[in-house]
């Protein structure tokens, strides 16, 4: 029997990204759906809960993606609602790459060593990967504030942080490359999340830093978030601080992206969202 994933994406056009790495994960035929939303979703998970028998449940699983975190978690939610006893399938949330990337950046991040009681700047900290990073740097006892350019936009991402996770996260309004500056005076650890190709944070303004330790960028795109690292940086060293780009990070990403779609096919009640996708990353880094 198949292993079938359906792809439901809260986009118009569903990922390509997430098709193939859905495929690279040993799925045998993934659906793509766009366009959904938790009014529309209920008749498709019905066709994947109620068509084949309990021994092969597991054959089935469900993927939810797309650019808005929001709209994702909404739509994961609806999914598990319309589950029962045993009339349920495998579910993974990982809308924009958000969990398998922020885990992936994490799990580098504190691989042997505890980063608990240190300061995290989530630089754009407001879209699907910098929530999550923010969620799991605070399980790993790390003090965290994300920066977005409107200060109500960016509280409104965390008091949803912390419904959805207990998680207390402190906004900061930082709209240009002097106010971003500014909120990284302190921080122990600076992450850039923002949009592609856009510069967060000057070389200026954070190489003579006393505090910061430890910078990653998830933007692979130039120019850089992070002024002065590289792509490709994994545990380098520049000027004297520890750091990390989106491709040096990248590997772990795509494996901890395979390796959580194939454990979809392992049984029929898997839920995953950034705790579970996190623990996973930390047993691949
Ligand atoms: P996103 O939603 O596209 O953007 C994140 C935030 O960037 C937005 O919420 C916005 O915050 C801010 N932003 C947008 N335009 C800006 C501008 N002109 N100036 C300053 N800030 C701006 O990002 P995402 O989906 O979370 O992804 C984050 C990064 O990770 C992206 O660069 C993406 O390409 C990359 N990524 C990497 C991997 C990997 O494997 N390395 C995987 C997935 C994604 P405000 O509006 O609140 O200011």
């Amino acid at each position: 029997m198949k292993k079938l994933l359906y792809q439901l994406d809260t986009d118009a056009l569903p990922s390509v990204f997430d098709n193939v790495v859905a495929h690279d994960g040993g799925t045998d035929q993934v659906i793509p759906y766009g366009g959904i939303t938790p009014q529309n979703v209920g008749a498709l998970v019905d066709g994947a809960i109620f068509t084949r028998a309990p021994k092969d449940k597991k054959l089935t699983a469900i993927f939810v993606g797309g650019s808005n975190m929001l709209e994702g978690e909404a739509v994961f939610k609806a999914v598990q609602k319309k589950f029962f006893a045993n009339f349920r399938v495998s579910v993974m949330l990982d809308s924009n790459g958000s969990n398998t990337t922020a885990a992936a950046c994490v799990a580098w991040l504190s691989k042997g060593r505890s980063l608990a009681g240190k300061r995290a700047v989530i630089l754009a900290g407001t879209g699907p990967v910098g929530q999550r990073a923010a969620v799991m740097l605070s399980r790993e006892g790390v003090t965290v504030s994300i920066t977005g350019r409107q200060l109500d936009k960016t509280q409104a991402t965390c008091d949803a942080i912390e419904q959805r996770f207990g998680v207390k996260v402190h906004a900061i309004a930082a709209p240009d490359n002097v106010t971003r500056a500014s909120a990284v005076e302190g921080a122990h650890i600076v992450i850039a999340t923002g949009a592609a190709g856009i510069v967060l944070l000057e070389e200026k303004d954070w190489k003579d830093s006393p505090s910061i330790e430890f910078l990653a960028d998830a933007n692979a795109t130039p120019p850089m978030g992070l002024e002065g690292i590289d792509v490709m940086d994994k545990e380098a060293m520049r000027h004297g601080k520890t750091a990390f780009g989106a491709i040096g990070f990248g590997a772990l990403k795509i494996a901890v992206h395979r390796a959580c779609v194939a454990k979809l096919f392992e049984q029929n009640d898997l839920l995953l969202d950034a705790d579970e996708i996190y623990a996973i990353a930390k047993t691949m880094v």
